[in-house]
């Protein structure tokens, strides 16, 4: 059996809500950042948030596109919402490996976490760790909980979701909320520069039949291998705390009821974990005082989650066309800025720091049907290849 490590900071899981809590631990102790995967690979998402969330993080490298609208189409009508704040696409890959390349003291470890010992040690990988600080950013399997004693996964409470890329342009960021096919589900379609990604989801999980009805969407008859990927992700606020573990992004259930927006929950929710662990580590806070902060900034959005969750099982009920004028209603002026300002501040992204301490707000360029720095990015490594290729 190998000798046990010790840290004062583990967090398992290094996607959005994993780097989100490391960057606030940073400096802070010894920190272990662990994922089944290298930082970047085994993206779920269609990768669209709020531009303040990149503006915020100091992330406009990432950028693709930015979208100052989003159209919902339902009942064979287009509603158009005015975002007071613009959604953006952004590339998942160069937003992971900046966020990564910051944490400068974190040790980072490619390690599936296997399990809990009765004494609390950590199984990740064939090591055994322990830490006084335990932070659960697995998504929404959420096997850190798990293994210290949360109750199973109730599937019920699992919306799912699969999602493609179809290399043409677009311009505005659309979805379709229960299409004749999928009655209990959306279809979207997020431009992202040189592609857009589209994709169906069931708001009840049944993944049964949601490839075959992306294919109908994509006028497709079948997607080659590995062409479509995707997978769970809650619709309903779960624990922030188990034991002495503090859980965050989709492993708390955090990601937004009925728009599926999950990014951005991840992402501050991460970092309110992290803050709080950070006080840990400096000794200005002992870890249940921690654990109780971080529950009750949680805790303030949870009637914004309630009202989410409970819109989205009422809008499945009566016939689309019964759903359609309230939501024509909901696209209106002041209606729809009062909406939005509430909806923003379920997660508020004005509270993300790039560092403890700093904040960036790099006010990035209204870009609309343009490409942003990601895509120009790719495109360049594509233009080099072919550079190599041919020999010149
Ligand atoms: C098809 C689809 C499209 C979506 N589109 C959007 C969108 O456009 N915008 C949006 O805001 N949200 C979207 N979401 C939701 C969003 O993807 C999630 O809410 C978000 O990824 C949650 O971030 P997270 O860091 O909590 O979890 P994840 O991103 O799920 O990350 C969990 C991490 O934990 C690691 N992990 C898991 N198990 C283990 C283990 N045993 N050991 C070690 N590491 C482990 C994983 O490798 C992963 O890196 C979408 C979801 C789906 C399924």
């Amino acid at each position: 059996m190998s000798k046990v490590e010790t840290y004062d900071a583990v967090v398992v899981g290094a996607s959005f809500a994993g780097l989100a809590a490391a960057s606030q631990l940073d400096g802070a102790g010894r920190v272990l950042l662990a994922d089944r995967e290298p930082v970047g690979v085994g993206e779920t998402s269609a990768c669209g948030t709020l531009l303040a969330v990149l503006e915020q993080l100091d992330a406009g490298d990432a950028l693709e596109q930015v979208h100052p609208k989003v159209v919902i189409n339902l009942a064979g009508r287009r509603v158009v919402f005015e975002t007071a704040y613009p959604f953006a696409t952004f590339d998942y890959r160069t937003l992971s490996e900046l966020l990564a390349s910051r944490l400068g003291e974190v040790e980072m470890a490619v390690a599936p976490f296997k399990g809990v010992e009765p004494d609390g040690t950590l199984l990740l990988g064939d090591r055994r760790v322990r830490a006084d600080v335990v932070i659960d950013a697995s998504g929404w399997r959420r096997v850190v909980a798990a293994g210290l004693g949360a109750p199973r996964v109730d599937r019920g409470r699992l919306s799912t979701g699969v999602e493609t890329r179809h290399h043409h342009g677009g311009c505005v960021l659309e979805f379709w909320f229960r299409p004749p096919e999928r009655p209990d589900g959306v279809h979207w379609a997020f431009p992202a520069g040189d592609h857009v990604r589209e994709g169906s989801a069931s708001y009840l999980g049944r993944a049964k039949g949601l490839r075959e009805d992306l294919a109908r969407f994509e006028h497709v008859d079948a997607f080659p291998p590995k062409a479509v990927h995707g997978g769970w992700f809650p619709a309903h606020l779960g624990e922030p705390t188990v034991g002495r573990a503090f859980v965050v992004g989709d492993a708390a259930g955090q990601c937004l009821p009925l728009t599926g927006e999950g990014i951005r929950p991840a992402l501050v929710f991460g970092q309110a974990a992290g803050r709080e662990a950070r006080a840990v580590l400096d000794g200005t806070s002992d870890l249940d005082t921690a654990l109780a902060r971080y529950r009750a900034t949680v805790e303030r959005s949870r009637l914004g989650y309630r009202a989410l969750e409970r819109f989205q099982a009422w809008s499945l009920r009566p016939p689309v066309w019964v759903v359609a004028p309230l939501v024509r209603g909901c696209a209106w002026g002041p209606i729809s800025r009062r909406l939005q300002a509430t909806y923003w501040a379920v997660a508020d992204p004005d509270t993300l720091e790039v560092v403890p301490g700093t904040r960036a707000v790099t006010r990035l360029p209204d870009l609309q049907c343009s490409t942003g720095p990601a895509v120009e990015e790719r495109r360049r490594a594509i233009d080099d290849t072919e550079e190599e290729a041919t020999g010149a």
